[in-house]
């Protein structure tokens, strides 16, 4: 493996950044784990493996989470209760993140007129995917992220530096016309909703400063749902060459190599654009979270912010998408469910995100009553609980508890009643039934939402009273 110096590096070429500060050809690097070897064979080799069908389309259908909707375009999807349910939570937890960053919501239009200059050379970097829409004789873009509504606001109110580092977000449902052979399931889908966060800052060096908090939170969310992201980093070539101690400082952070890819200057608004690459079920890389640095847009949309001295100055704009889009989040969610499947456990979601998160089981109507003063301390405790109170064997309702990966099924018969303790199965141990008091489970479950969003269930708590979207 023969070492690349700064100075041969050329435009339009991908190259390997070690955490020690040396750069390889990728042909020649032999180093990287298999995910790293997945992004380099996918974006720098131009190795097309073959994939099967993703496997979190089956679970997305057999979970009821959500179907293509055929009386839209391809990649618009329609949300079942369950998909509502779980869709929501993960835009929560979105928000719950950026707020911890100091981020500040808003709620902006979803279409920008084509004939504005700056919208249209924005319009015009993006390319063909957008999606235009001519009501009369005006002609619009639906947004394919928030970055519009967001500049036009802010070029329309006076900002100083006291303001900066300003943090804004909107969570966008944004539409992107993706290819038609490429639209697939949560991973591509053309409608998508987007954590959208955009940072002001005062310069070059405070952007970077905050870039690298942003890096730094991509990795950890990765790491607290149990995935190592695998990143390619555009950089425009005069970043490289100037700022390379800070692409270094970087990969350091990561701890394992990073692809680089070294782009013409002053051809995108951004200097430095990271797409974090999630690795699926079947070893595929796709990109989800992405942060970049723009240096172009504050003067193509006139947002500027009054300095100590009084002077006028355009802030440099950070865009980033911490957990990419809810599709993708969700998407990964499934995949990593794929993931336990395939090494023989019992797949689920967090409990987090579970749908119903405890499901109680009378043996039989004998029981019932017992059964729903149970459910009704669960509830009160702010955990997701429903009861199969339906008219039909133990066995059938195990059986659908399980294909709904519900991960705690209470089963309630004459022993639980005489014994006042609680014959739980839990589908994290495989399903193996533990015995436990009511206060237990409760502390059990509450101890696995706990810093995550909680909102109640979306239908009825009584499975018999329920619409089953068949
Ligand atoms: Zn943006």
């Amino acid at each position: 493996m023969s070492e690349v110096s700064l100075d041969e590096v050329v435009v339009g070429e991908h190259y390997v950044l070690t955490p020690d500060g040396k750069i390889y050809y990728p042909e020649e690097f032999t180093g990287g784990d298999e995910g790293f070897r997945a992004l380099l064979a996918k974006e720098a080799l131009g190795e097309r493996r073959s994939y099967k069908r993703s496997p979190h389309i089956d679970i997305m259908k057999r979970l009821k989470l959500a179907e293509v909707e055929p009386l839209s375009d391809a990649g618009h999807l329609t949300y079942l209760p369950k998909g509502a349910l779980v869709t929501d939570l993960l835009m929560d937890y979105s928000l719950s993140v950026v707020r911890r960053i100091g981020g500040i919501p808003v709620k902006t239009s979803i279409m920008y007129d084509l004939n504005i200059p700056a919208i249209k050379e924005h319009a015009n970097l993006f390319g063909q995917r957008m999606y235009k829409v001519k009501p009369f004789k005006r002609e619009f873009v639906l947004r394919y992220a928030a970055c519009f509504g967001q500049f036009a606001l802010l070029r329309r109110h006076y900002l100083t530096h006291r303001d900066l580092p300003l943090r804004i977000f909107e969570l966008a449902d944004s539409y992107r016309y993706e290819q038609r052979g490429e639209v697939t399931g949560l991973a591509r889908p053309r409608r998508f909703y987007m954590p959208d966060l955009h940072i002001l800052t005062a310069g070059l060096e405070e952007a970077m400063a905050e870039f690298k908090n942003i890096f730094k939170l991509i990795i950890d969310e990765g790491q607290k749902f149990g995935w190592t992201y695998y990143n390619l980093y555009n950089v425009v070539e005069d970043f490289m060459m100037e700022r390379f101690d800070f692409l270094v400082e970087l990969v350091r952070m990561e701890g394992k190599p990073a692809l680089i890819y070294v782009v013409e200057s002053g051809k995108y608004y951004w200097v430095i654009n990271i797409e974090f690459h999630y690795i699926d079920s079947q070893g595929r890389p796709l990109e989800t979270a992405t942060v970049q640095i723009d240096i172009g847009n504050s003067r193509r949309f006139g947002i500027r912010y009054h300095d100590v001295d009084g002077s006028v100055k355009y802030p440099v704009i950070l865009h980033t998408a911490i957990h990419g889009s809810v599709e993708r989040f969700l998407y990964e969610f499934l995949e990593e469910a794929a993931k336990m499947q395939n090494s023989g456990k019992k797949p689920m979601l967090p409990v987090w995100l579970s749908p119903t998160q405890v499901r109680i089981i009378p043996v039989s109507s004998a029981y019932l009553d017992y059964a729903y003063n149970i459910l009704l301390m669960i509830r009160d405790a702010d955990i997701r609980v429903d009861i199969d109170d339906r008219d039909i064997s133990l066995s059938k309702k195990v059986m659908y508890a399980e294909r709904e990966w519900v991960p705690y099924i209470v089963v309630i018969g004459e022993k639980e009643v005489k014994s006042n303790r609680l014959t739980v199965r839990v589908r994290s141990m495989g399903g193996k039934a533990v015995e436990m008091t009511l206060d237990e489970l409760i502390d059990r479950v509450r101890g696995e939402l706990d810093g995550y969003p909680f909102r109640q269930l979306y239908y009825s708590e009584r499975l018999s009273m329920r619409p089953e979207f068949i």
